[in-house]
């Protein structure tokens, strides 16, 4: 058949690179997101599960009968005093050794940290027990959204929002601190195994100013950054042109995602957010070929 006369419509290719699975909080398998995708007519995804690679490991395994690419990814959670930090990093190379050291550092970290919060739970006079966090964690990295699962169906609070805002984050009674990366290690661990280090939803950092984002963008940069996660659900226009002018800036790609974490985020949908996402496949082509030269990367 000619190429003239093919039965396939042209449609605008959209993306999604910013999805948890089981492996970390999120509710639906690497394979059930997969599917999802394909449902939606994406191109392509990236699992970024929170400190672990294993949702992109068994995605991969899928990919081929699914038409639907598969990025490798993680989203680490590096510590920065005045806000929320989280790194993606993206066409890491999996089976990296330093990447999975560094890896088995944060996820024991973390597993303490959850003794810890169930701890302080029980002291604070919940009934609850590490078990139950276990038994709705499907096997993956457990996290907050776990605790606030389990807060949620013993009527301990309403929402996952209630439950964050009254005990789980930071400054809340539940909270404990826990080991992280430094942002430089985490950027530097994701560029030697040959990825992309892109920052996460900026708003999380609570920069007071433009000027503030550009002072901490420019030391990111300056360990390493490529990119910055300027397509979000939360994003609203103001806040998207901003993160696509100090991309700009700093000579730094965007990429784009919508944080789909199925039930544990009521509302946010694979590949549109909550209704208007809809990311471009060309990112994925700028971060391959920033990932391919690593040095320097394209001014989008
Ligand atoms: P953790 O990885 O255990 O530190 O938990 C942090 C994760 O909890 C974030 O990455 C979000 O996925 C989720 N989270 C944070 N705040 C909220 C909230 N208000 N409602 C629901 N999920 C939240
Ligand atoms: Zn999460
Ligand atoms: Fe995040
Ligand atoms: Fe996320």
């Amino acid at each position: 058949m000619s190429i003239l006369h093919t039965n396939t419509p042209l449609k605008p290719a959209y993306v999604d690179l910013h999805i948890h699975s089981t492996a970390s909080d999120g509710s639906l398998s690497p394979v059930e997101i997969i599917e999802a995708a394909r449902k939606v007519g994406l191109r392509a995804i990236a699992i970024t599960d929170h400190d672990t690679i294993e949702g992109s490991v068994e995605a991969l395994q899928h990919q081929r009968s699914s038409g639907v690419e598969i990025l490798p990814g993680i989203e680490i959670s590096v510590s920065f005093d005045s806000g929320t930090m989280h790194l993606l990093g993206y066409l890491v190379r999996l089976d990296d050794d330093l990447l999975r050291q560094s890896l088995k550092v944060v996820q024991k970290a973390r597993a303490d940290r959850n003794v810890q919060i169930v701890e302080r739970l029980q002291d604070l006079g919940v009934d609850i027990k590490y078990d139950e966090i276990l038994e709705v964690s499907g096997g993956g990295q457990i996290g907050r959204p776990h605790i606030a699962h389990v807060l949620i169906q013993k009527r301990v609070v309403q929402s996952f929002d209630e439950a964050f805002n009254k005990l789980l984050k930071k400054g809340r009674p539940a909270y404990v601190e826990r080991y992280r990366l430094l942002p430089a290690e985490a950027i530097q661990t994701i560029l030697r195994a040959g990825g992309v280090p892109v920052l996460a939803h900026p708003f999380t950092l609570n920069a007071k100013t433009e000027g503030d984002l550009d002072r901490v963008l420019a030391d990111l940069k300056q360990a390493g950054l490529k990119g910055v996660e300027a397509y979000y659900p939360s994003h609203g226009p103001e806040l998207t042109a901003c993160y696509e002018r100090l991309a700009y800036h700093h000579g730094l790609l965007v990429t784009g995602g919508t944080d789909f974490h199925g039930t544990a985020k009521p509302g946010v949908h694979i590949g549109i957010g909550r209704g208007n996402l809809r990311i471009p496949y060309r990112l994925v082509e700028e971060l391959k070929r920033c990932a391919a030269t690593q040095s320097s990367c394209p001014i989008p």
